[in-house]
């Protein structure tokens, strides 16, 4: 008799929802965790002053409010609570009011003046079914419940971001679209660029960018809890470098990188496979800081202050040369950064009249650059003021962030490039890309389709997988 059926190595959204999944299945299963507490990417800490509550990874739950899996659970039950900004997405341009990503099409398309027209063409046949289109898209490549949806997304969303974004007249549409597409961490010209500026956009226009109240760290604790409540059993404390460190089990899901796959599996997977997993791409990391400020951040235009997330890069042009520049190896002069403040719509976050402010840009894989003051000018272009507001600032460069945490390589936080040929074959091309050629052991992290972000999709499908085995063998 094995002691478990199955055990999961690594906490993440993704470990957790395979932990779930297996459990909700009527497995005996074990989830084991490196820190002293789950979640992965989502973990919140006073990082800065006392009672500032910030989020260390993710921020803005995009994905994880729309997760065909995670909606069918009880979070709610479980300490789960939302909360909403007033818009997603705040675009600030100079001299000019900022484009808004807000949640009803009409009054997004209207801001964009002479673009309202062919902003309008361009979203709304995706909002005919979109939750079915999203169900698709958050999966294996496989065939889609509604094929004509698939095959209509499929002819944009493969074009470089840069082809769809010209398609406008205004700096103003032309950057909204660009500020979304570079959510995919590639150069935006790259094929398929285009898929994340359609999703996120479309996502926008499905519920508000929501984060999590009290932190993300709360989602976390919600999908352990549930967990918990079916039988589900936890270790953390332990890292694994070695299966033998783990008790027996019918299967193992690894919520890793397939570096760490590979290190930890050693023999125990064919040296075939190993070089293939060797020659996973992680793209660029992440440059982070996050704030305690004595004030709201002062934006020119205060439309901004009603997003959750706000993309502070200017224009297309900009945007595109600046994540071209990533790509070569550079850290750009004016870089995209990714701002959110959580703290404008959930009071938990800092003492009374305090804010939080959480930055990020991208730059190249391991760099040691100190991106401090290229972020915060950044901001102030649009916030004047802003660095008079810094109470305390806390740096997390790409070397932090995979110290932290082996499963970002280099400081890549989103499991490996999203380029065309890995997106959907990710670590490897498999038919069933979960599965590796040990029949024991399963990939679950967001190194497999459809890829980062907090969905637990990953987590479900690789799930789906071993369960499949676990009934074989059992016959
Ligand atoms: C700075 C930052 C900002 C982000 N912003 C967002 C955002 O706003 N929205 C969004 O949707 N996504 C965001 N992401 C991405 C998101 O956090 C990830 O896509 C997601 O967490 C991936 O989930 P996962 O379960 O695959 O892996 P992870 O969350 O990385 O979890 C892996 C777990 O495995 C553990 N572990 C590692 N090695 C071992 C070992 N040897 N033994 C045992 N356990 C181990 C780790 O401690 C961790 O708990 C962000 C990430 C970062 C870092």
């Amino acid at each position: 008799m094995e002691a478990f059926d199955a055990i999961v190595v690594g906490s993440g959204p993704n470990g957790l929802a395979a932990a779930i999944r297996l459990a909700q299945a009527g497995f005996s299963t074990l989830l084991v965790e490196a820190k002293d507490r789950v979640g992965g990417g989502l973990r919140t800490g006073e990082l800065t002053l006392p009672g500032f509550q910030h989020d260390i990874c993710a921020a803005v739950h995009t994905m994880g409010v729309l997760s065909p899996f995670f909606n069918q659970l009880p979070l709610a039950e479980h300490g789960l609570a939302w909360a909403y900004p007033e818009a997603s997405v705040a675009h600030p341009l100079d001299d000019r009011p900022a484009a808004m990503l807000e949640l009803s099409l009409p009054e997004t398309a209207a801001r964009l003046g002479k673009d309202a027209r062919s902003y309008t063409q361009l979203i709304a046949p995706f909002l005919r079914n979109p939750h079915g289109l999203l169900r698709d898209l958050m999966g294996p490549l496989g065939i889609p419940s509604n094929p004509i949806a698939m095959m209509r997304f499929g002819l944009r969303a493969l074009q470089p971001a840069t082809w769809v974004a010209r398609r406008f007249e205004t700096a103003d549409a032309r950057a909204l679209f660009a500020g979304c597409a570079a959510h995919s961490i590639l150069p935006l010209n790259a094929w398929g660029t285009a898929a994340f500026g359609l999703i996120f956009l479309l996502t926008g226009h499905m519920e508000r960018w929501p984060a999590v109240r009290g932190g993300s760290e709360q989602l976390a604790k919600a999908l352990l809890s549930y967990f918990v409540s079916l039988g589900g059993k936890v270790q953390t404390g332990l890292a694994v470098e070695r299966l033998d460190q783990l008790p027996s089990s019918r299967v193992v899901l690894f919520d890793l990188a397939p570096k760490q796959l590979s290190s930890i599996a050693g023999d125990a997977l064919p040296a075939s496979y190993r070089r293939r997993l060797a020659k996973y791409e992680y793209g660029p990391g992440l440059f982070k800081i996050d704030y305690a400020l004595s004030a709201p951040i002062p934006w020119k235009d205060p439309s901004c202050a009603r997003a959750s997330t706000v993309h502070v890069g200017g224009t297309l042009e900009e945007i595109a040369a600046g994540e071209a520049a990533v790509w070569r190896g550079e850290v750009p002069e004016r870089p995209f950064v990714l701002l959110c403040q959580q703290s404008h719509f959930d009071d938990t976050r800092a003492p009374s009249g305090k804010h939080t402010g959480y930055a990020y840009c991208h730059v190249p894989s391991g760099s040691t650059f100190d991106a401090t003051a290229r972020i915060e000018a950044q901001i102030e272009r649009f916030a004047p003021g802003f660095r008079d507001t810094i109470l305390a600032r806390h740096v997390s460069t790409p070397g932090d962030l995979e110290a932290y945490n082996a499963s970002y390589v280099g400081g890549a936080v989103t499991g490996g490039a999203a380029k065309l040929t890995q997106l959907f074959t990710r670590p490897v091309a498999r038919l069933d890309p979960y599965r590796t050629p040990n029949p024991r052991l399963f990939l679950c992290s967001q190194s497999t389709p459809p890829g980062g972000g907090v969905h637990g999709m990953c987590g479900f499908h690789a799930a789906e997988s071993a369960i499949k085995r676990l009934h074989r063998s059992a016959r």
